[in-house]
């Protein structure tokens, strides 16, 4: 029973460096962990856990921090060339792997060639790490370091590596040259090649604790109230940059208590504002609480009074099956507002068996 629609990582939360390179102070739990893990000495690092903690953030800290010309026990300086270098992007010995949609989205510049030829719609921007992409790896691992110091690679979701690519990574992962550091962050590492696992170091992401996490969110929609902060951390499970998300698209206590009624229904008029990958996401939270309800657990994304009436148990199983199944592909929907419909048409199946 796990929500787990596979979205577009979000360029919500705040890193190290924002979109314009001035610098954002990390959350309290992202700069314990670049404490605790800059003593370590590996040369490959992956970090996981599920998303909304902050991989990117922390990964990008280290990064950052590794490369510092002046870094503290807590981490870059923040105020050197190096630094200033990671800050506006244009860091000579960082390579940032990731895939194109997604480098575009957090500000990543690509390779002349490539954003040439999307911008002349030659090639679509990838979802995927291109082998490509990860040759240039290989080179950039093998040519000679300009001021002999730490050359860093972030990869960014590493679950995004295709077979090909993967393989492309494994001999300079295994055997990196020099001060070559890699740190790889990722929100599903059961999806990564084990042979990409087992040349990392593992670090399980950290949770926040939940009156940090109010706090962040507070200084991240400034305006909002304590009740909103508390929903939008619910409909996250607890997940800081899913629930700012949330603060993003405006969600509201009287959207998120009507929802799983209304979708018992086969009502999907809340869900319409909302992009395909959100609106499975929240079936799924609808679907992950039914099932809580029927086995007698308690729900974890909403209030137990706002649940619909049970439905059978095997129905409700089949209709996890079919939302996971969709979450597989939904980042490709040729039609959401059909795709919709036939999501109600489903739901409201499941509470009339
Ligand atoms: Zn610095």
């Amino acid at each position: 029973m796990s929500t787990s629609a596979r979205r577009t990582p979000s360029a919500a939360a705040p890193v190290s460096a924002g979109s314009s390179g001035s610098p954002v102070a990390d959350p309290p739990w992202i700069a314990r962990q670049v404490q605790a893990l800059l003593p370590q000495q590996g040369h490959a690092l992956l970090l996981a856990g599920p998303s909304g903690l902050g991989q990117y953030s922390l990964a990008l800290a280290l990064a950052r921090a590794w490369l510092c010309d002046q870094p503290t026990p807590q981490g870059a300086c923040g105020q050197c060339t190096s630094c200033h270098a990671v800050d506006v992007r244009a860091h000579s010995e960082l390579l940032v792997l990731m895939p194109e949609v997604l480098a575009l989205e957090l500000n990543w510049p690509l390779d002349e060639k490539t954003r040439d030829k999307i911008e002349k719609k030659e090639v679509k921007a990838s979802k995927w790490i291109r082998v490509e992409a990860a040759r240039a790896v290989v080179d950039f691992a093998q040519t000679t370091r300009s001021r002999g110091r730490t050359k860093v690679v972030l990869v960014y979701p590493a679950d995004r590596l295709n077979t090909e690519s993967a393989n492309t990574l494994l001999k300079t992962l295994e055997e990196p040259a020099g001060d070559l550091r890699f740190v790889l962050a990722t929100d599903a590492a059961h999806a990564l090649p084990a042979t990409v696992r087992s040349r990392c170091q593992t670090h399980a992401l950290q949770w926040p604790g939940e009156a940090e996490a109010l706090a962040w969110l507070g200084q991240q929609a400034p305006g909002s109230d304590e009740a909103s902060r508390r929903l939008w951390l619910r409909a996250a499970a607890g997940r800081p940059s899913d629930a700012l998300e949330w603060a993003q698209v405006g969600l509201t206590a009287g959207q998120w208590q009507l929802l799983p009624a209304a979708v018992s229904r086969g009502d999907g008029s809340v869900l319409s504002a909302w992009g395909p990958a959100r609106q499975l996401d929240a079936l799924q939270k609808c679907c992950h609480d039914a099932l809580a309800r029927a086995s007698g657990a308690e729900p974890r994304f909403f209030r137990a009074a706002d649940l619909p009436p049970p439905a059978p148990w095997i129905a409700l199983q089949a209709w996890s099956r079919d939302l996971l199944q969709a979450a597989k592909t939904v980042e490709h929907p040729y039609s959401a507002g059909l795709m919709l419909d036939a999501w109600m048409a489903r739901s409201a199946s499941v509470w009339r068996e």
